[in-house]
């Protein structure tokens, strides 16, 4: 399996890792190849300097003799002037002048022996030693006077130099490209990721963005590039969503506003129908049963209104501290009777004072609406429990109970709106008391925790910053 690097970072690293090896073997080969031609011309050209100066000396008889081996020797080095030069007649054997018997012969071919005689040079690359691979550059080349071939001359060179200086640079390119390598990628990872490290500052800011509060904006740190523009235009999303959102809040709380009127209206004057009828049954039980109906819209209508003012701002009360200890004691013996007519016992434990910044009734609601529904949905003989305790700086209030539990799937929804595990339970209500539940938590910066199991009863467990003199002192 091929491994591939998860993040964007490692994935640019080896790129430009694999690209660089890539470039180095390109530039490596193409230079090996370049220095080994360069190298080779320059033997050949020196090759043919020597045998065209022996050639002018043979051709002047009189310079011809020690001058030859002088200017040799100066030329090639004594050692190479005996080993790598011997002067031939035309038909291919040593000239006496110069082939004493102590010099070894350099190989001569047919071909370069015809094309001596038709006065052209040749020059052959002879192997010497086939096991080490060790080659001599041979040049024949023909000494012409009067246009017909009197000599050759026979000058060669070991390919041992040029073989040696292509290795070393060889060796030398392989000895630096891993640490060339190893030092780019490392380089190549530090900058993809300082050009990559504005991502993960939007990443963050995006995920603390909530449906509740698209108030929130990812930050622009440089507004010319690339990261720069998705920032803008992840705001102009923003903006959008934010607009949207808030045109659907307006609607939901327009349309409670709207029935507020008529309904309270309405259950005026079923009131007065219901006082000023004779006692007729039929229409008494019917009045009475449309004002149950009228009622329930009525606490509907509230609930989305007062959800629509906390998510706006637009409470009329300001916020104060409230001893939270206080609201449970205040919600205890609604609460006692609320379990008792269930059947089942609730008990509000005792606490400490402690203070929280915010809304007396809306804490209260809270408290309230939780322990109803474990007295709600607790079948009866069972047990509510409402405690608060200190933590970390948070008040924390827990309201368990030992009723059915609540489904692992049902637990993502219960908070929404108009959510009802089961709508033909009887007193399930409408599906907004969690709702509230959850717009009261938020509004007082707190948080809410579900822990439930089916048939394991359930836990909420709720935590609000305690105020602050009341946390330090
Ligand atoms: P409802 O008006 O139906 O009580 P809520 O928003 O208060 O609406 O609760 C939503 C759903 O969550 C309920 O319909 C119920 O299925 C489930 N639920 C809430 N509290 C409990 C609980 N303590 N035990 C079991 N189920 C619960």
């Amino acid at each position: 399996m091929i491994w591939r690097p998860t993040t964007l970072r490692g994935r640019v690293t080896l790129w430009y890792t694999g690209l660089l090896t890539a470039m180095l073997a390109l530039f490596g080969g193409t230079s090996v190849v370049l220095l080994d031609q360069g190298l080779r011309k320059n033997l050949d050209a020196s090759l043919y300097s020597v045998a065209r100066t022996v050639a002018q000396s043979v051709r002047r008889p009189s310079s011809f003799g020690p001058d030859i081996e002088d200017s040799l020797q100066s030329m090639l080095g004594p050692e190479l002037a005996e080993r790598f030069f011997q002067l031939l007649d035309p038909f291919g054997r040593l000239d006496p002048r110069l082939a004493p018997p102590r010099r070894s012969r350099l190989p001569l071919s047919v071909e370069a022996l015809r094309n001596a005689a038709r006065g052209q040079a040749t020059l052959e690359t002879v192997p010497i030693d086939p096991r080490s691979g060790k080659a001599l550059r041979l040049l024949t080349f023909p000494v012409v006077a009067n246009g017909s071939t009197v000599n050759i001359v026979q000058v060669a060179m070991s390919l041992e130099n040029v073989n040696a200086a292509r290795s070393s640079f060889l060796l030398i390119l392989l000895l630096l490209a891993p640490v060339a390598l190893t030092g780019s990628a490392l380089g190549g990872w530090f900058l993809a990721r300082r050009a990559l490290a504005p991502v993960d500052a939007i990443v963050e800011a995006a995920r603390r963005i909530e449906a509740e509060d698209l108030s929130k904006r990812v930050p622009i740190l440089a507004a010319e590039d690339e990261l720069g523009r998705l920032s803008a235009v992840l705001n102009d999303m923003l903006a959008r969503l934010e607009r949207s959102f808030g045109a659907v809040r307006r609607f939901g709380a327009d349309a409670a506003h709207e029935l507020r009127t008529p309904l309270t209206i309405l259950k005026g004057e079923i009131e007065v129908a219901l006082r000023s009828l004779p006692a007729r049954d039929e229409i008494q039980q019917t009045l009475t049963s449309c004002l149950e109906e009228v009622n329930r819209l009525n606490s509907v209508v509230e609930d989305l209104l007062l959800m629509a003012r906390m998510e706006g701002n637009a409470l009329s009360a300001r916020p104060s501290r409230v001893n939270l200890a206080e609201v449970l004691q205040d919600a205890a013996p609604a609460l006692s009777e609320l379990a008792a007519r269930a059947g089942n016992r609730c008990t509000v434990v005792p606490a400490l004072p402690l203070w929280v910044e915010g809304y007396e009734s809306l804490l209260f609601r809270l408290v309230f609406n939780l322990a109803e529904n474990g007295i709600k949905y607790t079948p009866s003989g069972g047990t509510i429990e409402v405690t608060l305790g200190q933590q970390d700086g948070s008040a924390v209030l827990q309201v368990e109970d030992n009723g059915p539990g609540i489904a692992p799937e049902a637990q993502e929804h219960i908070f929404d709106r108009f959510y009802r595990g089961d709508p033909s339970r009887e007193g399930s209500g409408a599906g907004l008391g969690l709702a509230l539940v959850r717009a009261i938590v938020q509004l007082h910066q707190g948080q809410i925790h579900l822990s439930s199991e089916p048939g394991g009863g359930s836990r909420f467990r709720v935590t609000l910053p305690l105020a602050r003199s009341a946390s330090s002192s």
